[in-house]
């Protein structure tokens, strides 16, 4: 692995005139080594940011403008709504909408694909026909299950926290697109507002990148057996799993009781990591989900163990 370089500096040349890399909040290599490689999966011009949230907001910033109307997918990630609702001063409306079918008229179609947590996927056919910019949440999905600028996205981002990188330990966002004018744009309010990643995140996706196919497709098998055992379940309701990453959601009576009483699972927020987790959304969503939702993201241990460790949650 090369080193990762913190430096905020570089000299500039003998000339005086900037090399590639001169301020940090600018460019810096790990960021730069990543970016190619995210890029190359997705076949587009990517760049990173402090957190998935700092991609969101970078796009916002970027794209819309007061008087701007957002489309977003219904039973999406939370934060997004309540960003979106954060910038109603700023004159951004948003509606929800159910991302399945055609979304209503909107400057911003943003869409999840698939939705965390109730994992629906994007009607992608009426969005290629969508007059607005098309923005693809594709965290759960990943480039291994999805190119969402190939679907018909004008921009994909990603929170780069999750599976990207898969180890509960940086914090990181990403977009892709392949208008060189957006990420011209993107760029800009990234780096002058300083939304930027820190170059042990960026090293971290670079090391993510490096196993996430063998990653994507472990967390597929042990949460397809998983999901096929709570469809039995008696005590479980409304399985959610599109059949592909490591995301269920699925309801139980009491999922407070639930998400207490496992060991081997985390009772903590987020997904994507090698170590699974499962929470209640309830908690932070309030009725915009059901109340005995939990989320569970399916890590990389054994199925058999991870079902023990539900099956005596659930049935404590
Ligand atoms: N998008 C999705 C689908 C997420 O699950 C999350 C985080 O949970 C985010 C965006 C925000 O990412 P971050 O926490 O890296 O800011």
């Amino acid at each position: 692995m090369e080193p990762v370089d913190r430096s905020t500096i570089w000299p500039y040349d003998e000339r005086g005139e900037p090399r590639q890399f001169y301020y940090s909040r600018v460019a810096h290599p790990s960021g730069v080594a990543a970016e190619t490689e995210l890029g190359r999966r997705e076949n587009g011009d990517a760049l990173l940011y402090a957190s998935g949230m700092g991609a969101a907001i970078t796009i916002l910033l970027a794209f819309a403008r007061p008087g701007t109307t957002v489309a977003l997918a219904e039973g999406c990630y939370y934060g997004t709504s309540k960003l979106l609702g954060l910038l109603d001063g700023w004159g951004i409306s948003y509606v929800e909408y159910d991302q399945t079918g055609p979304p209503p008229e909107a400057d911003i179609v943003w869409v999840e694909a698939p939705a965390n947590p109730l994992l629906t996927m994007p009607d992608w056919e009426s969005l290629r026909r969508h007059p607005g910019l098309v923005v693809c949440d594709a965290t759960v999905a990943t480039p291994v299950y999805l190119r969402g600028l190939d679907e018909g996205a004008d921009v994909v981002m990603h929170s780069a926290t999750k599976f990207l990188t898969g180890s509960h330990d940086a914090l990181l966002g990403a977009t892709v697109t392949r208008d060189p004018e957006r990420s011209a744009r993107l760029r800009e309010f990234r780096g002058t507002a300083g939304i930027v990643a820190a170059p042990d995140a960026a090293a971290a996706l670079v090391r993510g990148l490096g196993t996430l196919d063998e990653r994507m497709a472990r967390h597929t098998e042990t949460a397809t057996e998983l999901a096929r055992r709570l469809e039995a379940h008696p005590a479980v309701s409304n399985v959610r799993y599109p059949g592909f990453s490591g995301l269920i959601s699925f309801d139980v009576e009491d999922a407070r009781r639930v998400e207490t009483s496992t060991e081997l699972i985390l009772n903590a927020t987020s997904l994507g990591g090698a170590r699974s987790t499962m929470e209640s959304r309830h908690r932070w969503e309030g009725d915009r989900i059901p109340a005995g939702l939990l989320r569970f993201s399916v890590g990389l241990e054994d199925a058999d163990t991870l079902w023990a460790d539900l099956e005596q949650a659930i049935g404590h």
